[in-house]
């Protein structure tokens, strides 16, 4: 009966806050295994206690997803500990915000060391455990500005685009693995909180203040794409505010 969910393991980067840790609480609850990374282990181990208090199944490992040796170290410690990896989902990511005109260039490199690289890393630590058993699923988290480019998010769009970009080409590479892009549009979690242009920031975070739906919102539009059979890929789905341009 396709109607009765199958219990997955599922690997979430970027869990300490935000939609990460929303969809590690939302997908525990439905029975899931979550193992969790960020580089903020207190907020991971205090997530990771509650989840398990509440009847769930989470462990976590510290992680920067912009070092391929910790995603494989996170990978491989996830199947050690749960046995299998079912579902990776590359959800950390930053967005420092500003005109390519001030040249922020070392924002630029954290976007595209965190966004674009990391989830090559995440695909990359666990296509060799997917390969072997045939089957998987990869969930990247891309936005809204994979769709759309803004001034001011120049380089954020891009790292974004990209993901989308190389989502489709894995999905048209693999006869086996699930793909899915989910876009999220604004979204209340930390987000604005990590650098770029104060006075673009400002104006970034008031527009957000406003228009945002919850993260659950997005960790739900999650579940849904990984409780699909194995044969169903759901392969986008865009989650914005009603009220959002
Ligand atoms: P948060 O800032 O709340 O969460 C981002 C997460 O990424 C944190 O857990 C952070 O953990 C983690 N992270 C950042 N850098 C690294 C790193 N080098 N290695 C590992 N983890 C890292 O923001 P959101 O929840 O909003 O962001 C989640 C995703 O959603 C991002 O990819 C973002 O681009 C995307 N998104 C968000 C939207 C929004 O409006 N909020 C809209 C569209 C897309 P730590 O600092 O502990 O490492």
């Amino acid at each position: 009966d396709t109607s009765i969910r199958e219990s997955k393991t599922v690997l979430i980067t970027g869990a300490s806050s935000g939609i990460g840790e929303a969809t590690a609480r939302h997908l525990a609850s439905l029975g899931h295994q979550v193992m969790l990374g960020a580089r903020r282990t207190d907020r991971l181990a205090a997530l990771v206690q509650d989840i398990n208090e509440a009847g769930g199944q989470a462990d976590f490992r510290q992680l920067d997803v912009s070092v391929l040796e910790e995603m494989q170290a996170f990978a491989g410690a996830a199947h050690e500990r749960f046995g299998r990896i079912d579902v990776l989902v590359n959800n950390a990511g930053v967005m420092p915000l500003s005109p390519l005109s001030m040249r922020r260039v070392e924002e630029w490199d954290r976007m595209i060391d965190v966004n674009l690289r990391g989830t090559l890393h995440g695909i990359a630590a666990v296509l060799p455990y997917m390969e072997e058993r045939r089957s998987g699923q990869i969930v990247n988290i891309a936005s809204s500005s994979a769709h759309r480019v803004d001034p001011t998010a120049a380089v954020y769009c891009a790292t974004k685009f990209a993901v989308r970009a190389l989502s489709e080409g894995l999905r048209q590479e693999s006869e086996d693995l699930r793909v899915t892009v989910i876009s999220p549009g604004f979204t209340s979690s930390e987000l604005m909180g990590q650098g770029g242009a104060p006075e673009v920031m400002t104006e970034v975070r008031t527009a957000a203040d406003q228009l945002a739906i919850p993260a659950s919102a997005v960790a739900q539009a999650i579940a849904y794409a990984v409780d699909q059979p194995a044969h169903v890929d759901v392969n986008e789905v865009i989650v914005r505010p009603t009220a959002q341009r």
